[in-house]
């Protein structure tokens, strides 16, 4: 099967970077979010990231109105868009009960072939796949944030995921311009299982007074070369996801080790969740 058509379900963070690269490699691309004051603000991200490499000159005028032209925003799903599609892309929050209520609606709606891809950070694709239509037509594609500057897609295969889903989706990765990397599915991945207890030890340095934030930041850039310090890190990928992904190692693999720190939960319970909400271990 040939993807021509993708429908990215979830319009955050991620999703509206899957779309923006999806569109701009040429794909006829949905874009789905609960409400349309979400996919305004998408849209706008998309728009002003899209100016960002006009500006840069790494693409032309043309390329981002061809991007914008193959990009079409919906308010929940249809069966009438939804059974065009022939690959699905979820994006939508890391809760697996969540995931579960949005597969269920996608069974009346997908056709047999369609591949549903979920961007999960670490919940089991195994386990999410045996709640899909069809397991071996279902697998992790675990892009990065920022999507459209980010080379790597984690290509996670489940226990049921077939051969040729795998080698479409792999295809597909290549075609949107990234580099997909075989991973296995065991909590976490290979990027969450490295970046998580990282970013949750520089938590830890704060909130034990080992040093300020700034001065956490500062040591990893300039000691170990890291573009952006693992609190600022923490604040771009959002701290409610970091914690889901951190419950998830905790939970599923039974290591003390990968405990959340009790700053981590107390910040998402206050709801600053970093740069979304202007409010993280920074101020934006
Ligand atoms: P987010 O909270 O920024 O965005 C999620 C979006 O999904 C919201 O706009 C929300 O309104 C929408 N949504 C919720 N339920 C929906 C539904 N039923 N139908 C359509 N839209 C719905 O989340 P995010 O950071 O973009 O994360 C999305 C997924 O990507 C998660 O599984 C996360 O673990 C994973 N991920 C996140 C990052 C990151 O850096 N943030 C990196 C890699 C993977």
């Amino acid at each position: 099967m040939k993807i021509q058509k993708i429908l990215v379900i979830g319009g955050g963070t991620m999703g509206n970077g899957i779309a923006h690269v999806s569109a701009q490699s040429g794909y006829t691309t949905y874009l789905s979010d609960v409400k349309q004051e979400f996919l305004d603000r998408a849209m706008k991200t998309i728009g002003t990231n899209l100016d960002r490499q006009v500006k840069k000159g790494t693409i032309s005028e043309e390329d981002k109105a061809k991007t914008l032209s193959n990009l079409f925003p919906k308010i929940g799903l249809d069966k009438k868009f939804v059974e065009e599609c022939d690959l699905i892309i979820e994006a939508i929050p890391e809760d697996e009960a969540l995931k579960k209520n949005l597969y269920d609606e996608l069974k009346q709606m997908v056709r047999d072939d369609t591949i549903l891809a979920s961007n999960t950070s670490s919940i089991s694709i195994t386990k999410l796949g045996a709640m899909t239509k069809n397991p071996s037509h279902f697998i992790g594609m675990h892009f990065m944030n920022p999507v459209p500057m980010m080379k790597l897609v984690e290509v996670i295969r489940g226990l049921a995921t077939s051969d040729e889903c795998y080698s479409i989706i792999e295809e597909t990765a290549k075609a949107m311009g990234k580099v997909p990397v075989l991973v296995q599915d065991y909590p976490g991945f290979v990027a969450n299982r490295i970046l998580m207890p990282m970013i949750n030890e520089a938590i830890y340095a704060l909130y034990e007074g080992v040093a300020t934030k700034e001065a956490i930041d500062e040591v990893m850039k300039l000691g170990m070369s890291h573009p952006m310090g693992p609190l600022t890190l923490a604040d771009f990928i959002g701290l409610d996801v970091c914690l889901a992904i951190l419950e998830v190692m905790h939970n599923e693999l039974g290591d003390p080790k990968y405990r959340p720190c009790p700053l981590l939960r107390k910040m998402v319970a206050a709801g600053y969740l970093g740069r979304k909400t202007s409010k993280g271990f920074y101020q934006y």
